[in-house]
């Protein structure tokens, strides 16, 4: 018979705190799988760039090869950049339907024969099947302005019609967001969206029983940027104990909804393998809160008059600009007047990164705090020449405190469970390049020479001939030549994992 699969993508997934939280029993399924499974800590540093980049990671994971071989450097990459055969390809080339929701690098959605419900750096809310764009629009709305049960009415219904029930809509509503103070509104805001998301994979994977499913938790990373030092007293001895008190929960209440929903992952079929896998680690950081700026995308593009010239899109900080056809501007003449941007009062330059790519499309960054160019000069008094316009540089930006309190380190997780596997308990330390290798033979299926990483598992496929490559699987047409990767040396130095050289 043919097997089945499911994979877990825990974001920033950590046996830091899955251990921890275990002693406390307050994760029996995690337990669970621990005992009766097998499980690694799996190093997520890629060897080329040194440093966790989401989509880098997500990447290695799904082709079993390291940067320099599937071309996937940064953030602003594209599927199409994508040079080596991914797990999607690979298993619709053996007769495997795929299921995908939020793999990183997914958009625009392709068909693998099931339903694709692309990552959150997705550009619009395309999906397949696209009856379930709703929880692409959700995701989106929510961010914004949160969302009203009268004024989304009709969202509401058709999320309902994708297996959402009334309650977690109800709670997803607005009303119930608006209580409580910033910290608690972020905590019930992931939740809620968490659980709606959940409800959305599992009605889809009973409807369409894809061999392979893949499901995403965003929210085991979020929570530990934001909540870490409320719950880690060990750490941050200062926090006072009134949010302590309040806060000090949130993070592990957000791994048991994770243990929730992975049981019931496992319930929704027992017989498929099932994989946990994290892109990497977290781990708490001393320095407290940082601010940073980010573009007021509208209102810029409104004063540089570009408005319906151009389309702008965010990737955290950073924004992506591209032409649009038929707008009679020049992506090189655009790259030039971004760079004439000027904090007047500073003299300084208002983007810090501008950069273009060989296709045209721009990259910018509006003038970070962290390297002290501010010197700290009060915001309300900027301003910003745009061209012969002088605006308030408050009009154009906002300030946003992260206060993070954790950050991504090197070591993420592994977890594999099936009815068959006769190894329990702990396996030396991996590599996220093991995944695939590892997944192909629990599957019975051979690997590839070029792969960097080997199976974790010894299966009774252990004879299988590997073949040389996948990569006669890859369908999107490559970049011409190697993209400018100067932008990402200088992400790097600045969150201090490169020297400067
Ligand atoms: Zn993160």
């Amino acid at each position: 018979m043919k097997k089945q699969a499911i994979i877990v993508g825990l974001d920033g997934g950590t046996f830091t705190l899955i251990d921890e939280f275990i002693k406390e029993g307050e994760l029996p399924f995690f337990a669970y799988l621990k005992e009766n499974g097998v499980f690694s800590r799996m190093r997520s540093v890629d060897q080329q760039t040194r440093v966790p980049i989401s989509p880098t990671i997500w990447t290695s994971l799904a082709t079993g090869k390291r940067a320099e071989k599937h071309n996937i450097k940064s953030f602003f990459n594209l599927q199409q950049d994508i040079k080596s055969a991914r797990l999607f390809e690979i298993f619709n080339h053996y007769g495997y339907t795929v299921g995908n929701f939020g793999w990183e690098l997914t958009w625009p959605p392709e068909d693998y024969g099931a339903f694709n419900i692309p990552c959150n750096m997705a550009r619009d809310n395309s999906t397949i099947p696209s009856k379930a764009s709703p929880v692409q629009e959700m995701r989106k709305r929510s961010k914004k302005k949160g969302l009203n049960i009268i004024s989304n009415a009709s969202l509401f219904l058709r999320l309902f019609n994708l297996g959402v029930g009334i309650n977690s809509l109800l709670k997803t509503s607005m009303d119930v967001l608006r209580k409580g103070d910033k910290r608690t509104r972020q905590f019930n805001n992931l939740i809620n969206g968490s659980s709606v998301n959940f409800q959305v994979f599992r009605h889809l994977y009973k409807e369409f029983k894809p061999d392979i499913a893949f499901y995403f938790i965003p929210i085991t990373d979020s929570g530990a940027h934001y909540f870490w030092k409320y719950y880690d007293e060990k750490n941050f001895p200062d926090i006072d104990a009134e949010k302590r008190k309040k806060y000090g929960d949130f993070l592990r209440k957000i791994y048991i909804e994770a243990d929730r929903q992975l049981k019931k992952i496992f319930e929704m079929n027992e017989d498929a393998l099932l994989f946990v896998i994290s892109d990497h680690g977290m781990q708490p950081i001393m320095e407290g809160s940082f601010e940073t700026i980010s573009l007021r995308a509208k209102k810029f593009l409104e004063i540089a008059q570009i408005e319906n010239k151009v389309e702008l899109y965010h990737v955290g900080l950073n924004c992506v600009i591209n032409v649009k056809e038929k707008s009679g501007i020049d992506s090189k003449f655009l790259y030039n007047f971004f760079k004439s941007i000027k904090i007047n009062t500073l003299n300084k330059q208002f983007f810090e990164i501008v950069e273009m790519d060989n296709t045209g499309r721009i990259f910018l960054k509006v003038l970070q705090k962290d390297k002290g160019d501010y010197d700290n000069a009060d915001f309300d008094s900027l301003e910003v020449r745009i061209g012969g316009n002088v605006c308030k540089f408050t009009e154009l930006v906002e300030l946003n405190d992260l206060e993070r309190s954790a950050d991504h380190d090197e070591w993420g997780i592994f977890m594999h469970y099936s009815k068959e596997c006769k190894k329990k308990g702990k396996l030396d330390d991996s590599e996220i390049y093991d995944f695939l290798p590892t997944l192909l033979s629990a599957m019975d299926l051979p690997s590839a020479e070029d792969f960097d990483g080997k199976s974790l598992i010894v299966t009774d496929s252990g004879g299988l001939k590997n073949i040389p490559t996948y990569d006669f699987l890859v369908k999107h047409t490559p970049a011409e030549k190697e993209s400018d990767d100067s932008y990402v040396k200088d992400e790097l130095k600045r969150l201090g994992y490169m020297k400067d050289e």
